[in-house]
Formats: structure tokens, sequence, C-alpha cells
């Protein structure tokens, strides 16, 4: 349930509603918006006479949310989230200029995560990706450096100023990743990983959670309420392409998930186009489908030599690639009133 209170609406009556309503067991969660608050109930509200409430002073209506969602509904939060990442050389994802998360699928080493973070970020990407424990579909597969990727990953973000984004695996890995990324991601494996899930919502550190691969749009988004409900309220979704019969592409980009996503909740939704299509001559066409769709950005594979690389080198794009894609997006971007890195929009008024 909702609470929309009236536009002015002060303190004490804030307070009064609250107390009115915790009473009866339940929590609630404020959010202020530029015209309106919003208070968004949580628990059992069976007890709650919406009557009562509509004849409390600041109270205009009060709006029953049934979805099995509530910290993840667009109707609970007055704006949309804007989730912002790292401390000293920030980065935020979900206003209007667009996020570009790239960089290796692993890391494989500093010289070349060294390498790949210089790469993206003189072409414009505002975060690194890099992958110290890997989901391989092979326990033979090249499983990740563990701890040595993460200490890599914090010292070349001291050295290039790019905040880090790196997968968590298990509940067990929580704080070390923590220690050492700003962004922790879950999987698409593991997306229905609930303890991971609650696990990942008790520390204050952003999560970028991916799609499952067969996961529907209102599993994903009861995925993210899991998080929420332990307290941590950023979340980013990532839409990474679901499991089809088509053999074409790795998986199958589902486009709509985008704006439907949009419509259900106020988090920041970024696409995958990696992962979305396993091929290196996609990303660009899915970058562009995506920024279309009304992406808050992007998450992308590079590698300064994807032939050689130790996972998904078919679907990573070489440095020059990546710079040229950074350079195509931002009339993408400007026709749906979005805008990029100013580095991007400077170097593409060089070109
Ligand atoms: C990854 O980002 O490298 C990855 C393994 O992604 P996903 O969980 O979407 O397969
Ligand atoms: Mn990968």
């Amino acid at each position: 349930m909702i609470i929309i209170t009236r536009q002015g609406v002060t303190d004490s009556e804030l307070d009064h509603i609250r107390e009115r309503v915790e009473i009866l067991g339940m929590r609630t969660h404020i959010s202020r918006g530029e015209h309106q608050t919003v208070i968004g109930c949580i628990g059992d509200d069976t007890l709650i006479q919406e009557v009562s409430l509509l004849s409390l002073p600041g109270v205009q209506q009060v709006v029953p949310v049934m979805k099995p969602y509530k910290l993840a509904a667009r109707e609970f939060v007055a704006e949309p989230t804007v989730v912002r990442v790292g401390d000293v050389h920030g980065a935020s994802i979900g206003g209007r200029e667009l996020a570009v998360i790239a960089g290796p699928c692993s890391v494989e080493g500093r010289e070349m995560l060294l390498a790949s973070a210089e790469a993206v970020r003189s072409a414009g990407a505002s975060l690194l990706r890099g992958g110290a424990y890997k989901p391989r579909s092979s326990p033979y597969a090249f499983q990740g450096l563990g701890v040595t990727a993460l200490k890599l990953l914090a010292e070349v973000r001291a050295e290039t100023g790019l905040p880090v984004v790196t997968e968590v695996m298990d509940t067990r890995q929580v704080e070390v990743v923590a220690e050492h990324a700003d962004v922790l991601q879950i999987g698409a494996r593991n997306m229905q990983n609930f303890s991971l899930l609650s696990e990942v919502g008790r520390i204050q550190r952003p999560v970028l959670l991916k799609r499952g691969l067969s996961a529907t749009i209102k599993e994903l988004l009861m995925a993210a309420e899991y998080i929420m409900a332990q307290g941590n309220r950023d979340v980013i979704l990532c839409e990474r392409g679901i499991r089809t019969y088509e053999t074409a592409t790795r998986n199958t980009f589902d486009v709509a998930a985008i704006p439907v996503l949009k419509q259900e909740t106020h988090l920041p939704v970024i696409v995958d186009p990696s992962h979305a299509g396993g091929r290196a001559d996609l990303v660009a066409p899915l970058s562009y489908a995506a920024i279309a769709a009304g992406a808050d950005g992007l998450i992308i594979e590079v590698h300064p030599a994807p032939e050689t690389a130790l996972s998904d080198g078919d679907q990573s794009l070489a440095p020059a690639a990546f710079a040229a894609l950074m350079k195509s997006l931002p009339p993408f971007a400007a026709a749906v009133g979005r805008t990029l890195d100013p580095q991007t929009l400077e170097v593409e008024v060089a070109a």
C-alpha cells in the first residue's frame, strides 16, 4: 500500500501518518519527490482501514499495491532512482546521462586489466568491469583469479579513477568483494540465489542484478525486492538476453523488457549486449536498440586481444572497435533525450 500525501505536507504530519501505520505492525518508507511525497507501507494491511488513513491531516490518497514486489515498484517512490557509485571518482546510473561500464569478461592479469581500463576510459566509459569469480558452465574452464583479481581491480581503480564492477557468486565472498569493488554484480545464474540476494541486501554497496537465463520480468523484480527488503536500495537491473529456441545468437535480447521494466520499477535498467548476442559484430546494433528502448546504460566486454581471451573472446570488442562504438552512440542517446559522458561527446566533436 502507498500513501500519497498532499503537496506541502509538513514533517509533523508525516511523522503522525507513519506512527499510525507502524502501530499496526507495518513498516514504512518515505520517498520525497520534487512535487510529491509518498509513504510506502509494507506488511499485513488487513488492520488498516483506508477511511481512517484518509482522514489524517496531510493524506491525499491511499493506493493498494497488489504486486508481489513493493520497494521495487514504480508507485513506491516519487522519482526514478539514480544509483551513485564510488566515492572519490563517482559515477551515477539512472540519470539523464547514460552510463557505460566496460572491460574484460575476466581479469586475466595486471597488464591486460590496466590496458583494458585505459582503453575504455579514454573511449568514454565511466566504470570498469572485470570478473574475479567466473560462473563457467564447465568446471574445467578458467574459473577466474579470485582474490588476486579483486586486488588488481582495486589497484587499477586507483590508477585510472574508474569505479569497478565485479561478480560475487557466493555468500562467503560478499565481504571480500565489497572490500575491493564499488558495485557487486549478481550474475544471471544466481538471480534466484535468495540467500546471496539477502546477503548483498545487508551491505551498503550498489548491486548490479542480471536477469536469469530463463527468468521472467516479474521474477527479476522479485529478486530485486529480496535485496531491497534487507535495506539496500541501490539496485541496478540488467537485461542480458534470455534462453529461447534461437541458436544464431547466444541468447535472445529481450528489447521489450526495457520499456516494461521502466513502467514497473523506478530502478535503473541497463543492457549487456555482449552476453545477449554472444557475438562481437552484434554489440553495436544491440547497443543502439537498447538506448532507443530507454536503457540507462550498457555493460560491454572489451579485451585488449579478444582472440586470446580466457573467457568470452567471441563477444568481446577490441579497444578500437569499442572506441568506434562509443563515438557512434551520441546520436542514439540524443534521439531519446539522453546524453553521454562529456568526454565521449568531445571525442565525437573532435572526430
Ligand atoms: C559476465 O558478466 O561475465 C557474466 C557471466 O554474465 P551473465 O551472468 O549475464 O552470464
Ligand atoms: Mn562474460
